[in-house]
């Protein structure tokens, strides 16, 4: 089958559009039915400025529209009904509403702070990092822009989408490297492309790489508009073998009865499917959240896979939390929920570093060669069958 790529502004269109579509009173949006209609019938219903929202929250503040030149703002009429009407704190509300300090930039905030610029091949958009796996962003755009992305220096805006050209030589780069195992669709959100779109990219891929053996997409569209997750999409999932989607939940009120139904659909493909969270200042930082919402996950048989430390980027200082808390945060699950339920700590470091691990350490060997083990209740205890000495005698 061929298919030739398409360029990758879904959202042209609807723009026309919008104007009509917009839910601005509180009775229209509580009236709404998202399943009534498309996904992208619902994308056009998007509301694009905190002002749009005044009818239908309270306490919205007023940040400057210049804000808008830096990282626009996007909210489907999914999420606004998620959001608590009162509290500007409700942790949907934290995560999308645009805030005046986000534009008081750290001197250590830079724009491209994991450096994938650097890291982007031939002048495409696939950026090659690690030795087997490299990440083909395919569009800039997402359902709903999140405050703290730390891809705001492309995302979102139009002057900087993923060209044709680029995707075309993203492409190419894919085939001509044949030590690329895992090839990761990401963006943007590779999901706001249409179907058509989607299946010219995996279709290729699949046609021209085929040592790409694990294809994964990530996608936070699951869990801002969860009717994007179609038996049409599924069908393609299933036909290209794509064999993992990572979604992006970030708290317990995202997992939704109409997202688990979702999800439901899409485990049917035999997907597997994980979850990128992350460790948010104000949203999820405290115990009792991550563990619901690692459960929460589990439940509709979503692993947990990564959960980040807050990426630097522009603006993001309000999100971040301190190593201390971090760990802290990471002992609270490990041994309290079960073991499937607890993802990896880590944080990508600054300058290209890549991802690490950030782990406390629950066994640990002094200088003197003796092994003590913690454990989850801080029980401390010597493990001399991991010693040296026992092993050597
Ligand atoms: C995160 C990331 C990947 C995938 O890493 P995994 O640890 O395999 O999930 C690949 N390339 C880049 C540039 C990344 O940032
Ligand atoms: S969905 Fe992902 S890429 Fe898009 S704004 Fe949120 S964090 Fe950034």
């Amino acid at each position: 089958m061929a298919f030739s790529i398409e360029a990758t502004d879904p959202c042209k269109k609807a723009d026309l559009t919008r104007l009509s579509k917009i839910l601005r009173t509180r009775e229209e949006l509580d009236a709404f039915d998202v399943t009534s209609e498309g996904w992208q019938q619902a994308l056009q219903r998007r509301y694009r400025t905190h002002k749009d929202m005044k009818g239908i929250l309270n306490h919205v503040e007023d940040v400057d529209m210049a804000i808008y030149h830096h990282f626009d703002m996007r909210v489907t009429p999914y999420l606004a009904q998620l959001m608590d009407r009162d509290d500007p704190n409700c942790p949907i509300r934290k995560q999308y509403m645009p805030f005046q300090r986000e534009v008081n930039v750290r001197p250590y905030e830079v724009a491209d702070s994991l450096a994938e610029d650097h890291d982007m091949q031939d002048g495409s958009s696939v950026v090659h990092r690690y030795p087997n796996r490299a990440l083909f962003l395919v569009t800039t755009s997402c359902g709903t822009y999140c405050r703290f992305c730390t891809r705001k220096r492309l995302v979102s805006h139009g002057e900087s989408a993923v060209n044709k050209q680029q995707l075309e030589r993203g492409i190419s780069y894919l085939k001509a490297h044949s030590e690329i195992e895992d090839c990761l669709l990401s963006g943007g959100d590779p999901l706001l492309l249409n179907d058509r779109q989607l299946e010219g990219i995996l279709s290729q891929i699949r046609a021209g790489a085929p040592h790409i053996k694990f294809l994964r997409i990530g996608s936070r569209l699951p869990a801002q508009l969860p009717t994007r997750i179609t038996p049409e999409l599924c069908a393609i999932i299933e036909r290209y073998e794509v064999q993992m989607v990572n979604v992006h939940v970030n708290h317990p009120k995202e997992i939704t009865p109409l997202f688990a139904e979702r999800i439901k659909m899409l485990r049917k493909t035999g997907t597997m499917i994980g979850n990128q969270s992350v460790l948010l200042k104000g949203v999820n930082d405290d115990v009792a959240t991550l563990r619901d919402l690692c459960m929460g996950l589990v439940t509709c048989g979503i692993r947990p896979y990564y959960c980040y430390s807050c990426d630097v980027a522009e603006g993001n200082h309000d999100y971040q939390l301190t190593l201390d808390r971090i760990l802290k945060l990471y002992r609270a699950l490990r041994g309290f929920i079960s073991g499937p339920a607890v993802p990896t700590f880590v944080v990508d470091g600054t300058g290209g570093l890549g991802k690490m691990p950030i782990i406390p350490e629950y066994v640990r060997e002094l200088a003197n060669g003796e092994i003590w083990a913690t454990n989850f209740k801080g029980k401390v205890q010597r493990m001399i069958n991991l010693e040296a000495r026992t092993l050597e005698q």
